[in-house]
């Protein structure tokens, strides 16, 4: 038999799509005592959790809360619970995430129109719009706020609009924005937002924020059938965040004290000063990269600050170079997804992975390795144009 001292987990520098790695206050509080999910002292730390929610997200909306699991659950639970049989919808999608929207719509009984755009350039407003009208009597339009897959950040408020002007209410998912880019929920008049609690609020995988405006929430309770999956059945959540406490599942009691000491740490760093942070350590990676010789792969004017892709030099072999950066330098990165796959890397840098040092120790890192690649990489000309972007840090 395997003995239980195997188990020892290395220390990694998380720079990859997520998870990032976590501060040690959120590790911390994972270790405080299980309480019973109806405690007051839980379900005390659940309130707060919801206020703190709703400041992150920017959003009143009484239905915000956090649905047990990964940032996938959120999704599901936004698709599951607002698309019903025959249901129009409309899916912007530019990657790998907007195309798993569509998977689920479809799931859902959903009439989905996809408009693609090209992996690497934002959603296109046009399409949409076009594709909203076209179809008629829409009920949902959904897109991807920060597109993990391609490092391409959509803006959101063309896309309130079109939905708004049909009577249909939009879908945005942030789960890789939320806490690392601007996240205004109300401020966009967005109708149903999640995220997760493993990119940029820097907590394990395990919970996803989701929160819901009235006229979403209008929509969900006029269902006519009930939601396919009972799990995720916002209607059931919702009474037990709510002072209902009706039991529907044991609450994953030290993800949510996960998810407090994370949100109360965004807090606590003022979101201002949190978005300031992953603008610059995003824009000098990126600027790195390309003074090393290297070419960034999302529309210039649309990259994430949080997640960037660049494209993987001719001659150059992939998995090679993420692992001698994980064997050497204990550094993740990840490659491409889908279409992207052994086209680029993707360069986190989410939450607490989000700082100077890791910018400077990738380049130095990456660019060692491509030149035993046989790439030719300026490394000073890497480290000098981001040393440029990180000054006054
Ligand atoms: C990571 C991610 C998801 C899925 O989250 P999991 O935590 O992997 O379930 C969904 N959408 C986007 C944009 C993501 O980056």
């Amino acid at each position: 038999m395997r003995s239980a001292s195997t188990f020892n987990p290395p220390t990694r520098i998380l720079l990859g799509p997520g998870p990032s790695g976590a501060h040690p206050r959120v590790l911390r509080a994972m270790t405080a005592p299980i309480l019973g999910h109806l405690d007051p002292e839980f379900l005390r730390i659940m309130d707060e959790c919801n206020d703190m929610l709703r400041r992150v997200m920017g959003t009143e909306n009484r239905i915000t809360l956090a649905t047990p699991g990964t940032g996938t659950s959120g999704m599901e639970a936004a698709v599951m619970n607002l698309v019903e049989p025959g249901d129009k919808v409309v899916i912007g999608s530019c990657g790998y995430f907007g195309d798993r929207i569509v998977q689920m719509a479809e799931r859902a009984g959903g009439v989905v129109t996809r408009v693609t755009s090209a992996w690497g350039s934002p959603t296109d407003v046009a399409g949409v719009e076009a594709a909203v009208k076209a179809a008629g009597n829409v009920k949902l339009v959904g897109i991807v706020h920060a597109e993990t897959s391609t490092g391409v950040q959509t803006p959101v408020e063309p896309f309130a609009k079109i939905a708004h002007e049909a009577g249909a209410l939009l879908l945005v998912d942030c789960v890789t924005s939320l806490g690392g880019v601007p996240v205004t929920v109300d401020a966009w008049s967005a109708d149903a937002v999640y995220s997760g609690t493993q990119k940029c609020l820097s907590a394990p995988p395990g919970m996803a924020p989701l929160t819901l405006s009235p006229d979403a929430w209008d929509a969900v309770k006029a269902r006519e059938v009930p939601c396919n999956s009972w799990y995720l059945d916002l209607s059931l959540i919702e009474a037990y965040w709510d002072e209902r406490r009706a039991y529907h599942h044991t609450a994953p009691i030290s993800m949510v004290y996960a998810l407090h000491e994370a949100l109360a740490l965004v807090l606590d760093e003022g979101l201002e000063v949190r978005w300031a942070r992953h603008e610059q350590n995003g824009r000098a990676l990126q600027a790195g990269l390309e003074g090393m010789g290297l070419v960034l792969h999302a529309d210039e004017g649309y990259r994430l600050p949080v997640l960037t892709t660049v494209r993987i030099p001719e001659g150059v072999n992939d998995a090679e170079v993420r692992g001698a950066l994980l064997k050497r330098h204990s550094i993740e990165i990840g490659g491409g997804l889908g279409d992207l796959r052994a086209k680029v890397w993707r360069l986190g840098l989410m939450g607490e992975s989000s700082n100077p040092g890791n910018v400077l120790l990738a380049l130095s890192s990456l660019g060692k390795i491509l030149r035993e690649q046989g790439f030719k990489a300026d490394i000073g000309g890497g480290i000098s144009a981001a040393a440029a972007g990180l000054e006054g840090a």
